[in-house]
């Protein structure tokens, strides 16, 4: 793959300004480019640059609102919701945490509910975020149904991604993030313009029959990672994002991200800060599990590589073909 250089303040303009080209106002266009770059910069392709001419589509033909205004309530004491407005997450995202944090740090526990958004970025943005608060955070989302329940081969859930951060002071957080998919949609757009096949177990064609070829499981369904406990997962993750939120279904939205757009719906976040139960000693004793677990020989933690790939200086390598086609959308 042919591959351009661009700094990190480079991908955030080319981002910034081919949304606000397309009618995002300023403040959703600066979320969503600071969400790709975040990607960008942490090595995450398939949720960086890679999702713009996505963004673009939705905003052209109308279904996302780039001037969406999201505000944030209070249902109960625990239990806040950010109306998205019709727009892109990021933005929604942005207002809604502050406002989760705080209700964590004096209840204990507090969830957000994201209502009338569209989202298809990573969840670790968010989590993270909480952890960066001394806060433990698990987020949610469903996605238009591409994705067959153990057993079957109708697709019913969305990709349905579910991460968790746990804060470490001093330290990078731990953060899980990873779709209840075998594998992420964006990975198999990304092997299907790559040509390469994807592992077996990752979906199966249009006939229901398994395959390796990506091209043909994007025609077909996706499985969930993990057989029936994986399928388990992505119902209650189907069940949080969209029953607790009283947003939509996966089933409902099937045909929304045609355009290769994010599908509307909801994302369920639950903040908890460890120390209201577990005393001021849980940090530590959290610390000397860490500890434990990063000596086995092996074993690594769950946002360990991406960190890394985030202390890499310089540019980051930008598929030149993807960067031609994204300039041409500022047009
Ligand atoms: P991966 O399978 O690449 O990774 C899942 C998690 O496992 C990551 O936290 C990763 O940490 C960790 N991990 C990977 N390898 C190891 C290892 N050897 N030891 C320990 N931990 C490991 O993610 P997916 O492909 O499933 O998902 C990619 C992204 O797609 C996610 O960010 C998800 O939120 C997003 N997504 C978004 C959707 C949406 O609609 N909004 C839909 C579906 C997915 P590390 O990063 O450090 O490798």
């Amino acid at each position: 793959m042919d591959t351009t250089p661009l700094s990190l303040d480079e991908i955030h303009d080319l981002a910034f300004s081919v949304l606000a080209a397309n009618g995002c106002d300023a403040a959703n266009a600066e979320a969503v480019a600071r969400t790709v770059t975040a990607a960008e910069r942490d090595g995450a392709t398939s949720h960086g640059l890679f999702r713009l001419p996505g963004y673009v589509a939705s905003l052209r033909n109308g279904r996302v609102r780039g001037d969406a205004d999201p505000t944030v309530t209070g249902i109960t004491p625990a239990f806040l919701r950010a109306d998205g407005d019709g727009g892109f997450a990021p933005l929604a995202l942005e207002r809604g945490l502050p406002a989760l944090a705080d209700a964590a740090r004096t209840l204990g526990v507090a969830a957000l509910a994201i209502n009338d958004c569209y989202h298809f970025a990573a969840l670790w943005p968010e989590t993270e975020a909480l952890a960066d608060n001394a806060l433990a955070g698990i987020a949610c989302v469903n996605y238009a149904a591409v994705v067959a329940p153990h057993g079957g081969s109708e697709p019913i859930f969305g990709t349905n991604p579910l991460a968790f951060a746990w804060p470490r002071p001093g330290a990078d957080p731990v953060v899980a993030d990873m779709a209840t998919a075998a594998m992420a949609q964006g990975e198999i757009q990304l092997a299907a313009q790559a040509g390469h096949p994807v592992p077996e177990g990752t979906g199966v064609d249009a006939d229901g029959a398994a395959t390796t070829d990506p091209a043909a499981i994007l025609a077909g369904t996706q499985l969930p990672f993990g057989g029936h406990k994986g399928s388990a997962i992505a119902l209650l993750v189907e069940l949080l994002a969209a029953a607790a939120t009283g947003d939509a279904f996966s089933y409902e939205v099937a045909g929304d991200s045609a355009d290769g757009g994010p599908t509307r719906g909801g994302e369920f976040i639950i903040a908890l800060d460890p120390a209201v139960l577990a005393g001021a000693g849980s940090g530590a004793r959290s610390e000397a599990f860490f500890r434990r677990f990063e000596a086995i020989p092996g074993a690594r933690l769950p946002g360990a590589r991406r960190h890394g790939r985030r202390r890499e200086a310089g540019p980051r390598a930008v598929d030149s073909a993807l960067l031609a086609r994204i300039r041409s959308l500022a047009a």
